[in-house]
């Protein structure tokens, strides 16, 4: 199916080039995997990361003097909506090791910087972020998980649940409790480097979800972790700084374009199907009320598109778009899931076959609800905007780190 109509932003050849890059890879690489990571939910898929380190893709937004491509948000969001067209397991895998990277790039020391970014933007070296807890889900200052000073070291206690590539990443971005929270307030958490190899950090075994099979979200515990003072990120008490601003920056967008990917294979399987069903003497296609159905499909997907897109182009430039983030997220997901509803009832029964993709697109994108805030948190982030309540404009703050453009505008 051809894509829809790119209205806003036109893609410069660069972009159009990656595309083209990206779309052969996960002919070549992802779509023959994917049976496998179906048939084996209990297995966290490896090559594929391995692979599309090598491409450089983990470093899709680090600066090229730090070794990445420096090819920026909007070139991100264009790969993975690529990549979540023939598996959103690939693309939940190459997504959650980037807003460690947005952590890192944002708050991190130059020495930080040298030190950890260009290994991850050669493929080598896979970051997580750490931050959901049993007991605190979505509210993050709530966490439990611990981090107590000791002389020249912290030690880390607790546990985090739901950590997107739990299983494969060398080094954890976790954010700990440095203070009480009636004390410190909103500086009451900050953010900790831990190498998976540090003694009392654990990765609990993997267990398979509904969907995203061969993406591991799993559990990590830390009992009495030991690490030194420099693999603090930012400063103390910046942790909650750090875990919205990437949240935002990175999360939004990035699970806006997994949800995407996922619409449009949903969007073309649909009418494929309903061209080449016959039915009455004609195709499937030709019943009005279908047709009319197939419409709205397509209305939803272009609008995604548009939205997820031009938040990205804007984060780009260095103009504030943190709204247009949390929109991109919140309706990128819905409408998937609307599209993936209406798919499943013009399939009728053909809809329940496990060799058939549409199962598969269903429930993967009931996967991109929680992670980057759930609906509700969206909403109650819109509605701040709709009464005029300040918050925190990421994508303004940090323009001057974000824009690919050495002097951001605002609007
Ligand atoms: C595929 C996937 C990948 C993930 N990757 C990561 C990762 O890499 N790192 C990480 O740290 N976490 C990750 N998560 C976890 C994700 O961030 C959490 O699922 C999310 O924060 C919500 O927490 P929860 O699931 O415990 O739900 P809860 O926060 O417990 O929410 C339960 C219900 O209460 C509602 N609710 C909660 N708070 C409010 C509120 N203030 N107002 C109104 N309603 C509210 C929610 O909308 C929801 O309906 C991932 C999750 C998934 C599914």
């Amino acid at each position: 199916m051809p894509m829809p109509p790119s209205t806003s932003p036109p893609l410069t050849s660069a972009q159009t080039q990656l595309r083209q890059l990206v779309a052969d890879f996960t002919t070549a690489e992802v779509d023959p995997r994917v049976r496998r990571m179906e048939a084996h939910p209990d297995r966290v898929e490896r090559d594929l990361a391995v692979l599309m380190g090598a491409q450089g893709w983990f470093g899709v937004t680090i600066p090229t003097e730090l070794g990445g491509m420096g090819a920026g948000h909007l070139a991100k969001t264009l790969m993975l909506h690529q990549v979540a067209q023939s598996s959103a397991a690939t693309a939940a895998l190459l997504q959650a090791s980037q807003l460690p990277v947005s952590m890192i790039m944002h708050f991190g020391s130059e020495r930080q910087k040298r030190q950890l970014l260009p290994p991850v933007a050669a493929g080598e070296q896979l970051l997580s972020i750490a931050v959901t807890e049993k007991d605190s889900g979505g509210h993050v200052l709530g966490m439990q998980t611990t981090a107590r000073r000791d002389g020249r070291d912290w030690i880390i206690e607790g546990s985090k649940r739901y950590i997107g590539n739990s299983h494969l990443a060398h080094l954890h971005c976790v954010i700990a409790r440095t203070a009480p929270a009636d004390q410190a307030g909103s500086r009451a958490l900050s953010a900790f480097l831990i190498e998976h190899d540090r003694p009392g950090l654990t990765v609990k075994r993997h267990r398979p979800a509904l969907g995203l099979h061969g993406f591991s979200f799993g559990r990590l515990t830390f009992n009495n972790v030991r690490v030194p003072a420099r693999n603090m990120i930012g400063e103390e008490g910046d942790g909650k700084d750090i875990a919205y601003s990437s949240s935002i920056l990175y999360g939004r967008p990035n699970l806006a374009a997994v949800s995407l990917g996922v619409h449009q294979a949903i969007v073309h399987l649909t009418a494929a199907y309903l061209r080449s069903t016959p039915r009455y003497g004609a195709t499937l296609a030709d019943l009005d009320v279908l047709h009319d159905r197939l419409g709205r499909m397509r209305g939803r997907l272009t609008a995604a598109r548009d939205l997820a897109y031009e938040a990205v182009h804007r984060l780009d430039h260095g103009l504030a778009c943190d709204e247009r983030l949390i929109n991109s997220k919140y309706l990128s997901h819905q409408w998937a899931v609307q599209s993936g509803q209406d798919a499943m009832d013009m399939h009728g029964a053909r809809a329940l076959e496990m060799s058939y993709p549409l199962q598969r697109y269903w429930r993967d994108v009931q996967c991109t609800y929680a992670p980057a805030g759930t609906g509700e948190v969206q909403r109650k982030r819109l509605a701040a905007y709709a009464l005029g309540k300040r918050t925190t404009e990421w994508s303004r703050k940090l323009a001057p780190k974000t824009s690919l453009f050495r002097a951001p505008r605002t609007p």
